[in-house]
């Protein structure tokens, strides 16, 4: 809500000495209601220069100051009014610069003559005026005794010092401003610059580590294939002899040759199975280096499920030889899936050769089920099952669980990881699970096409 102007003092300009009289009441009247002191002398030179360009008119004016109190604010009114029509456009354009000094300014052009409006909020900080305060302001104010031109010259001249000292101090203050700001400035391009570098470095480091990663895989993948090829020469190399060796024992066990005396066929029994263990040696290195060296290509065709299972029951059922366990393969749930049937055969049936070798009672089954677009393959048994920790290292070349024994026959170490690879090149994967004491899970999962 805006309230009505209070009145504080009227004064007549009337000739040109008038305004030092006009000059020094404004700077009065703007100390006494709390104005700070450069506003003191903004409304006071504003009021000269209202002042100077109305009685250039030659007509006097008539000088109102007054308080408007609302809600929040207060704010001082000066109306300076002059009994002719002015000439309104001339004025705004000769007062633009006045405008600057103070909030507010505006010329009006009435019948009777001509009013310039000038306002200056007061400062949040200066209390409400009450009646009280206003009446002492206007007593003040009528016993206030103007000072000659001289005086009010020299006021102008200190306010006018006082205004460049000012100006001079916000310019040092300025320069030092902006000293701290290029020091800034400065520091932060230095931080910048050495965070750059610090990042060059680092990156000149990861780049120099990858590079040596590179070369070690490298390194690595070239170990891993001379490996390979060594494995799958030698390994070719003695499935000859070792056939021959063989061969020649069953020759000279054979009742058709001359006897052998007990002893002798004790030797040639013990140089045959070494043999065959040899041969099973032999072909397992054989089968791994080559699937390892990637010389497997899977011959892929819709594999009949329910065949592949008939085949796996009589194959294996001969190992199944303990009426404690539970040999089962039933028919599967799934009809067929598009694979390598002889490798797919070959993974399931080195799995279930493990369970039934590490299960002395309970069961060991094959089971098959569709998830998702894959299938998933289980051998489940109730054996003595696999520490968690060696999960892993179970899929190692020539790795054994320390401990365990086969319930019949030997192993190589081989025959899980060479599994794994078939299952890989198959597009799948072959995982185990296991409790000691308990059983194994071994999941072979694959795209179903
Ligand atoms: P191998 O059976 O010829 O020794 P594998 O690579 O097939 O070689 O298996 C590695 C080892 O993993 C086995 O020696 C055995 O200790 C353990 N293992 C594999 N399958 C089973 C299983 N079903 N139950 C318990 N242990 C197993």
């Amino acid at each position: 809500m805006i309230g009505a102007p209070e009145p504080l003092m009227r004064l007549r300009l009337r000739v040109e000495q008038d305004l030092f009289v006009v000059r020094q009441l404004g700077r009065e009247v703007a100390r006494e209601v709390g104005l700070e002191q450069q506003d003191q002398t903004r409304l006071a030179t504003a009021l000269s220069e209202v002042g100077r360009v109305v009685m250039a008119g030659g007509s006097g004016a008539e000088v109102t100051f007054a308080v408007r109190q609302d809600g929040v604010s207060t704010a001082i009114q000066v109306a300076v009014e002059c009994p002719s029509p002015g000439d309104g456009p001339r004025w705004r354009d000769e007062l633009a610069h006045v405008g600057r000094l103070v909030d507010k300014l505006e010329v009006e052009n009435g019948e009777t003559g001509t009013v310039v409006w000038m306002a200056r909020r007061l400062p949040a900080s200066v209390p409400r005026l009450t009646p009280d305060r206003m009446d002492e302001i206007r007593a003040g104010l009528s016993r206030h005794v103007p000072s000659s031109p001289v005086d009010e010259l020299h006021v102008q001249n200190q306010q006018l010092i006082a205004a460049l000292d000012e100006v001079r101090s916000q310019r040092d203050e300025l320069a030092r401003l902006n000293a701290e700001l290029e020091e800034t400035n400065r520091g932060v391009m230095a931080l910048y610059h050495q965070l750059s570098e610090e990042l060059e470095e680092t990156n000149r480091g990861v780049v120099a580590l990858y590079a040596e990663l590179d070369d070690k895989s490298e390194q690595l993948a070239s170990a891993n294939e001379a490996k390979s090829r060594f494995l799958a020469n030698v390994s070719h190399e003695l499935r000859a002899p070792v056939t021959a060796v063989i061969g020649l024992s069953r020759l000279l066990a054979d009742g058709a040759s001359d006897p052998l005396t007990e002893e002798q066929e004790r030797q040639v029994g013990l140089i045959r199975s070494s043999a065959g263990d040899l041969l099973t040696l032999v072909n397992d290195l054989l089968d791994l280096a080559k699937a390892e060296a990637g010389r497997i290509e899977p011959n892929w065709e819709q594999v009949d499920l329910r065949a592949m299972f008939g085949q796996l029951r009589g194959t294996l059922r001969p190992l199944a030889t303990r009426p404690e366990v539970d040999f089962r393969i039933d028919e599967p749930a799934v009809a067929s899936i598009r694979s390598d049937e002889v490798l797919l055969a070959r993974v399931l049936r080195n799995l279930l050769t493990n369970a039934l070798k590490f299960t002395a009672e309970g069961e060991v089954c094959l089971t098959v089920r569709a998830v998702g677009a894959d299938l998933e393959f289980k051998v489940i048994d109730t054996g003595t099952g696999i520490p968690a920790e060696l999960l892993d290292r179970i899929f190692e070349e020539f790795y054994q669980v320390p401990g365990s024994k086969a319930l019949s026959g030997k192993g190589t170490g081989l025959g899980l990881p060479y599994a794994r690879r078939l299952a890989a090149i198959l597009g799948g994967a072959l995982r185990a699970e296991s409790t000691v004491g308990e059983g194994s899970t071994f999941t072979l999962r694959l795209p179903a096409s």
